[in-house]
This record gives C-alpha cells, sequence and structure tokens, in this order.
C-alpha cells in the first residue's frame, strides 16, 4: 500500500487545523519538557564537581532545591501533555468518525451489499482509534526527540567534540537498522488488520443470522468457521508481533553497545585528567537521556507504520464514491398524489445479467397499480429504482413529469412512501419506531395518523401504548403487527406514492383485517404501486402489470385484463379462481361469491404457485 505524503499531510490539516490553539498549547509543553529535561544534569554536574571542590553546604542545599522544582516542573508538563494530546487525539479521531459515518450511510445499496457492516464497523473504530496517537503526537514527537537528541549532541560537543562525534554516528545506526525492522514487519500488520476484518464481518453475518443457523443446525459448523478465522489471525498477530519485536531488540542491543562505548571514551577521558567527574557524569546521563527520545522517535517510526494500513483504508473508504448522485435541486410538490413514469428503463446490478428491460409504462396521478410476476422477476427491484436506492442504467423514471435525478434525495424519499418486506425495527419505543426517532412529531399527531389508519385501537392494546418498548430485529411484534408500524411509519410521511413490497407472510384473521383497513386508509388520495404476492390486494388496482424476467409481458387495466379471456392476468384469476374454490369446497365457510372477493378472503393464497401453473 503505497500512500502519498500529501495524504497524511491532508488528514493531519483537516481535522488538526479546527483545534490550532490546543495544537500550539502542546508545542509549547512538548518544548517545555525539553529544556526541563537537558538542564536537569547540567545542574547534578555542577552539584558533584562542587561537592569536589568542597563548597559549602548552604549552596549546595540551593542546588539541590533547583533540582527538586525542575523535576516536579516536569511532572506538571507531563500530566498537562497527556491531557492535551488526549483531547486532540479524539477531537481528531471523533471528526474523522462523523465523516466516515456519514459517508458509508450515503453510499449506495450496491457498496453495502458488497461490505459487511462487521468490515465497515472495523474501518470506522479500530481503523479510526489507531489514528489518534497519529493526530495527537506524531508530528510534535518526533520533532522534540530530535530537537532534544540535538541539543544533547550539541551540549556534549561544548564540552568535548570526539564524544559527541561517537554519539552522532550512534543515534544514525540506531535508527536505520530500527527503521529497517519495523519495515520487516509492516506486511505483517497489513495481513493481521485484514484478517482481524474479516473475522469481524464473519461473526456479525452469523449474529443477524443466527435463527437460520439455529433452526438448520449449524451452530458446530459455524463454530468451525470461527475458529479457523480466529486461528488464522492469531497466528498472523504472533508473526507481526515477534517480527516487531526482533526489529526492537536488535535496536536495543545498538544502543546497549553505544552505551558501553560512551563509559569507555568517559573513563579513559577521566583517567588522563582531560574532563572531571561531573563532566564523565553529565555525558553518562545525556547518553541515558537519549534513551527517551530515541525510543520516542523510533515509536513513532512504529505508530506510524501501523496507522499507515489504517490511513489507506479510510482513504479509500472516504473514496469510495457513491453511484446514487444528490444533485438534484428540484422538488416535489408537498401534497397530492404523484404520477409516475417509466421510460425505457433499463437495469442490472452486474455486468453480467441484465434485471429490467426497456420498460416503460405510465400511472396517472392517484391511480393503483398491481404488480406482478414470478419470483426474482424483477418487482422489488422497480421500488428500489424509484426509492433511488439505485440509478437506472438508461431510460428515465419520472415523478410528476420530473425525472427522479433532478429531485433532491431527501425530498424524493419523502414524498416516496416504501413499506417493504423486511421491517426494520429498532430498540426503541413503539413512538420512536414509528417517527424514527424525530422529536418535532408531536403525540397528537401520531395518534391522528393511527386514528386515520384505523390502527389506535391496536396501539392502546400493547402494554405501555406509544412507550411500549420493542427488542431489536422486532422482537416481541408479530411479522403482522411489524407490517402494521410499516404502514402507520409511512403514512406519517404522507407521501404521494405508496409502494407495497408486500410480505407473503401468514398473517392471523385479525390483524389481516386490521392491515386491509390501515391499506384502504393509506392508499386513499395516492399513486400506489403493489407489488402483490396475494391476489387479494391486487382487488384494489387500476392497472395490471406482469413482469416476466425484467420485461413487460402485459399491461393494462384491471377490468379490461380481467374481461379478455386471452389475457394472462385473466389466466392467472382463473387459475387462482380454480384453487379458491377448491379451498372453498374443503372449508364450506369461506365460500363467497365473488371471485375476487373470494380470493381477498382466502388470505394466504400465494401467486407464486398459480404462476408457475400457467405463465
Ligand atoms: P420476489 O418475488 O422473490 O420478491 P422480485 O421480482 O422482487 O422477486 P427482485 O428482487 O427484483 O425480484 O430481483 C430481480 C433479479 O435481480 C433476481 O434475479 C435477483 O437475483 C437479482 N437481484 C436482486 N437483488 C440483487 C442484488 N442486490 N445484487 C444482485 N442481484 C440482485
Ligand atoms: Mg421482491
Amino acid at each position: 500500500m503505497n500512500i502519498p505524503v500529501k495524504a497524511y499531510l491532508d488528514l493531519l490539516y483537516n481535522y488538526l487545523k479546527p483545534q490550532w490553539p490546543k495544537v500550539m498549547g502542546m508545542a509549547v509543553l512538548l518544548f517545555s519538557s525539553i529544556a526541563l529535561q537537558l538542564l536537569n544534569p547540567q545542574v547534578i554536574r555542577q552539584f558533584i564537581d562542587r561537592v569536589q571542590q568542597g563548597v559549602p553546604h548552604p549552596a549546595l542545599l540551593q542546588m539541590a532545591l533547583w533540582f527538586l522544582l525542575i523535576v516536579l516542573a516536569q511532572r506538571g508538563v507531563a500530566i498537562a501533555t497527556t491531557y492535551v494530546s488526549q483531547q486532540i487525539a479524539w477531537n481528531a479521531t471523533n471528526g474523522l468518525r462523523r465523516d466516515l459515518t456519514r459517508h458509508v450511510l450515503k453510499l449506495d445499496l450496491s457498496f453495502h451489499n458488497a461490505h459487511t457492516p462487521g468490515e465497515l464497523l472495523e474501518r470506522i473504530d479500530n481503523d479510526v482509534d489507531r489514528l489518534g496517537n497519529f493526530f495527537s503526537e506524531f508530528l510534535l514527537q518526533i520533532l522534540s526527540g530530535l530537537l532534544l537528541t540535538l541539543g544533547v549532541l550539541l551540549l556534549l560537543w561544548r564540552e568535548d567534540g570526539r564524544m559527541a562525534g561517537l554519539l552522532a554516528l550512534f543515534v544514525i545506526a540506531y535508527l536505520v537498522v530500527h527503521a529497517r525492522g519495523q519495515q520487516l514487519a509492516t506486511p505483517h500488520w497489513e495481513k493481521e488488520r485484514q484478517y482481524s476484518a474479516d473475522l469481524m464481518g464473519f461473526v456479525e453475518e452469523r449474529l443477524a443470522g443466527v435463527r437460520d443457523i439455529q433452526t438448520s443446525g449449524a451452530v458446530d459448523y459455524t463454530l468451525l468457521r470461527f475458529y479457523a478465522l480466529v486461528r488464522r489471525r492469531t497466528w498472523q498477530a504472533l508473526k507481526a508481533d515477534v517480527v516487531t519485536d526482533v526489529g526492537w531488540t536488535i535496536s536495543k542491543i545498538f544502543y546497549d553497545l553505544g552505551t558501553v562505548a560512551g563509559m569507555a571514551l568517559g573513563a579513559y577521558l577521566f583517567l588522563r585528567g582531560q574532563i572531571t567527574l561531573g563532566t564523565v557524569y553529565l555525558v553518562l546521563n545525556y547518553l541515558d537521556s537519549l534513551n527517551g527520545p530515541l525510543t520516542s522517535i523510533a515509536n513513532q517510526m512504529e505508530e506510524l507504520q501501523q496507522a499507515r494500513v489504517a490511513i489507506g483504508r479510510v482513504q479509500t473508504l472516504l473514496q469510495t464514491p457513491t453511484k446514487v448522485l444528490d444533485r438534484g435541486n428540484t422538488t416535489l410538490p408537498t401534497e397530492g398524489a404523484l404520477g409516475v413514469r417509466f421510460e425505457h428503463v433499463a437495469f442490472r446490478y452486474h455486468e453480467d445479467a441484465g434485471v429490467l428491460h426497456d420498460l416503460s409504462f405510465a400511472l396517472q396521478p392517484g391511480q393503483k397499480l398491481g404488480l406482478l410476476g414470478r419470483t426474482g422477476s424483477g418487482k422489488s427491484t422497480i421500488s428500489r429504482l424509484l426509492f433511488r436506492l439505485y440509478d437506472v442504467d438508461s431510460g428515465a423514471i419520472t415523478l410528476n413529469d420530473q425525472e427522479i435525478r433532478q429531485v433532491r434525495l431527501a425530498n424524493l424519499r419523502q414524498r416516496v412512501g416504501l413499506v417493504t418486506q423486511e421491517v426494520q425495527l429498532f430498540p426503541a419505543s413503539l413512538r420512536d419506531n414509528l417517527t424514527l426517532f424525530d422529536a418535532t412529531i408531536r403525540d397528537a399527531q401520531i395518534w391522528e395518523n393511527l386514528r386515520r389508519l384505523g390502527l389506535d385501537g391496536w396501539v392502546q392494546t400493547l402494554s405501555a401504548g406509544l412507550d411500549t418498548l420493542l427488542a431489536a430485529n422486532g422482537g416481541g411484534l408479530s411479522a403482522g403487527e411489524a407490517q402494521l408500524l410499516a404502514l402507520a411509519r409511512v403514512f406519517l410521511k404522507n407521501p404521494g406514492l405508496v409502494i407495497l413490497d408486500e410480505a407473503s407472510s401468514r398473517l392471523d384473521a385479525a390483524t389481516e383485517r386490521l392491515l386491509e383497513r390501515a391499506l384502504d386508509s393509506l392508499l386513499a388520495g395516492r399513486t400506489a404501486i403493489i407489488i402483490a404476492h396475494r391476489l387479494a390486494t391486487v382487488r384494489r388496482a387500476d392497472e395490471i402489470l406482469i413482469l416476466e424476467a425484467g420485461k413487460m409481458q402485459e399491461f393494462g387495466s384491471y377490468q379490461q385484463l380481467a374481461n379478455d379471456p386471452n389475457s394472462r392476468f385473466a389466466h392467472l384469476l382463473r387459475t387462482a379462481n380454480l384453487t379458491a374454490d377448491l379451498t372453498a369446497n374443503l372449508h364450506p365457510e369461506n365460500g363467497a361469491s365473488d371471485p375476487v372477493t373470494q380470493l381477498a378472503n382466502h388470505n394466504h393464497f400465494s401467486m407464486v404457485a398459480p404462476q408457475e401453473a400457467t405463465v
């Protein structure tokens, strides 16, 4: 992974600029800490030399006090540094988390189909976590480490040129050896991060499908896969750790060799009377105090290697463009039904197979379309295109004669209501689930809507009314009740076009009646596209569209098609009728004279079986 320096600088600039006063404060703290670190050995050196010279006690006491003061100041600065640097790190990483989350929430469905939530979580939290240090300390630590090293070399040079020369050589060798060791470790860490993301993705997916795993007896198999992924990651982390550690050890040995050389040279010069004992101490102390800055430079280089991997991935994610662009600037009327027109629409999810082909039809405002077709024929795809979860490949979709790509996305999704087969419920109160956490919607408004949908009675039967707490994944509600809730949710938006991608789930008779009544109110005065799995709902349609492998097979008014004995729709009705008659004979209580009413009474009638028998 090759990341240009500009990428690092851009990141630093974007997230540090808003908090520049803190960054300046941090710089002041770091430089004060350097000055204090350089000052202390000088005090001790003087102390030793004066003791040797036999100066009186009060002067020595004064020097000891100075020493104490400097040490205390050093500690104080260290605490303040931690406080400020942590603040900078959290502000910067939270800013990055915010931008990543916003970006991910805006990315289109084709991106989300390709990336599991677990994988994205790893990006948004773990990778960003790794950048905390990069934001708060990287530049300043490297800078202050280098400055401190330079300061030490300069002060030593004043004492003795040979000593300073020896130390300079040693510093360079140490940094080179260390950098080389880190380079060897980087690819291992990159692999480790990828394995970790794979593991997260796996766990998240399996937890989401826990019911299927339990019912299909796949727990043991899932655990086996889990062990394999954990094992792979563990070995990779161990390998990366060992390689990193070997690099550290070699550079440590270098450091110790440097200390030995310094001691030998110091002893030699002292014995020859060229330097005082205090200076020998000073040299050894500086050698020792180089440990701090050199380690911190080395640490920062190591952190940078880790940050590099994270930066690469964060940048890739931030640069992933959304295919559904929000560039429109027109809006749809706030009230009233919307006219719908498809003009030669073609669409495919992947290059290889087209899903919709040259689809054209139109609905007047307020008309209801019954959309029929075999499973996989592209019905739900039509609803996703209208909602702009994807954009068409060619052709155009218009609402009230406005191309939907020209309409502001938020406005489009406000005016189009989509009730899908899967109702996403949140672990929150019924109220929050209805308003989707929009606190500006008042209770009176919610009750008014529920009343108009005929659902107020149902909500009153729930234990705490609107305050009833729902569990995650809709725990506590039946599939039918979740559908009721979804209808009420869409109703609150007051959409001009409603798309019902109806669930074929079995509903009990009471819920079914509630649902039917709610639907009547929901659809009144709105344009609707009803994707019908049960013929009962098609009863409301003015127009019928039959889709076959993404192509329009039949389109026309309900009555016309039903009365035309050669139409596919009439064929469908006849087959459905036959099945309904059979059931009616088996259960005479269902028997009704009008075939459509018969079908409506027949709650669980599925379109799939008769279609496959006839189409
Ligand atoms: P059903 O009656 O089962 O709900 P449908 O008519 O709604 O079926 P669609 O969901 O529109 O069918 O799917 C149409 C085709 O597109 C199918 O062949 C399906 O496999 C494919 N498809 C659907 N969603 C995706 C996706 N996210 N990525 C790739 N292909 C997809
Ligand atoms: Mg579907």
